[in-house]
């Protein structure tokens, strides 16, 4: 069943109003790479005045909370980190949900990001950027070791992923008994410069898929993870959020899932023509080019 098409916002004071949180994607919706989309200071500005509660999610796991604190900062915006809650964090914040055991170890395909969170939480892990420079010894019986006390693959975006990882990460997942096999995002493409697409976490999670032939467990966005994470820390109903984003596939379907108001901004990567392409099935309640609408849209 094809849901209601979405619908131009024209009173942003009414669904400002309508909500007590705004959680809002990054890229795309906040800055596009590095670049503050214009507007944006303003904007929060105005909602911190009317009490509203911000919060910034984001699939990109190359940073922990603390570096975005720093990204946020420099490009002059008023962000804590209590409010950020990036793909890396939501890894570490899934291993202790579930209580993964302190002694067994975290095999990361990633980078830094996810490295610091683990470590913040007190897992143990091996891995990461480090494993880059690895080479798989052709010489004839080469056989790869890999650590039995590894209970956890994480897999993320990953600029130094190689064939070394993939057969480490696939032994594991294999091999030890329960060993977990957990993804940050599974973003198809990422916009690392403006000028192209290119290839998103996505693909670092395919490789193992295909390797392992089993399904990661994804604790970015869409799924529903960091949603009940949030609402749990600060006690809000999902009726009472508004999710604004730039991706249909990820940020408006997280929102969706949440059961929460969504709005698309066409400062990212979607745009109107592929929102009202009748192939495409996933429809926010609310579109608009950019968060600083909420300043200009009042009703007539
Ligand atoms: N993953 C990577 C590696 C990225 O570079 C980006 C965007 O730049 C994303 C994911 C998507 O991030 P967001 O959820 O903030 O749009
Ligand atoms: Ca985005």
């Amino acid at each position: 069943v094809r849901a209601a098409a979405a619908q131009p916002l024209r009173n942003a004071d009414e669904l400002v109003d309508s909500v007590e949180t705004f959680i809002f994607d990054c890229d795309g919706v906040i800055w596009k790479g590095d670049k503050l989309i214009d507007g944006v200071p303003e904007t929060l500005d105005m909602l911190r005045s009317k009490g509203k509660r911000l919060v910034f999610v984001t699939n990109n796991s190359t940073k922990s909370r603390k570096q975005y604190g720093k990204k946020f900062e420099t490009l002059g915006l008023n962000v804590s980190e209590e409010e950020i809650f990036a793909s890396s964090f939501a890894a570490a914040a899934y291993l202790q949900s579930i209580e993964f055991p302190k002694e067994k170890k975290v095999y990361v395909i990633g980078e830094d990001g996810i490295l610091k969170e683990l470590e913040l939480a007190g897992f143990q892990y091996l891995g990461g950027p480090e494993d880059g420079g690895k080479k798989i010894e052709l010489k004839p019986g080469f056989l790869m070791e890999h650590d039995e006390s590894v209970g956890a693959v994480v897999v993320g975006f990953d600029r130094y992923f190689n064939y070394y990882k993939i057969q480490y990460g696939t032994l594991c997942i294999r091999e030890n008994p329960g060993c977990l096999f957990i993804a940050t995002n599974r973003d198809a493409v990422t916009h690392l410069t403006d000028a192209q697409e290119w290839a998103g976490g996505g693909s670092m999670v395919g490789a193992l898929i295909g390797s392992t032939q089993r399904e990661p467990h994804v604790v970015g966005k869409p799924s529903t993870f960091m949603m009940d994470y949030l609402a749990k820390k600060f006690n809000i109903l999902k009726s009472q959020i508004c999710m604004v984003g730039d991706r249909l596939d990820t940020d408006i379907l997280f929102g969706q899932n949440g059961g929460c108001k969504t709005l698309l901004v066409l400062s990212g990567v979607t745009t109107l023509p592929m929102l009202q392409n009748p192939n495409n099935s996933i429809q926010p309640d609310f579109y608009t080019n950019k968060i600083s609408d909420f300043l200009s849209l009042k009703a007539a």
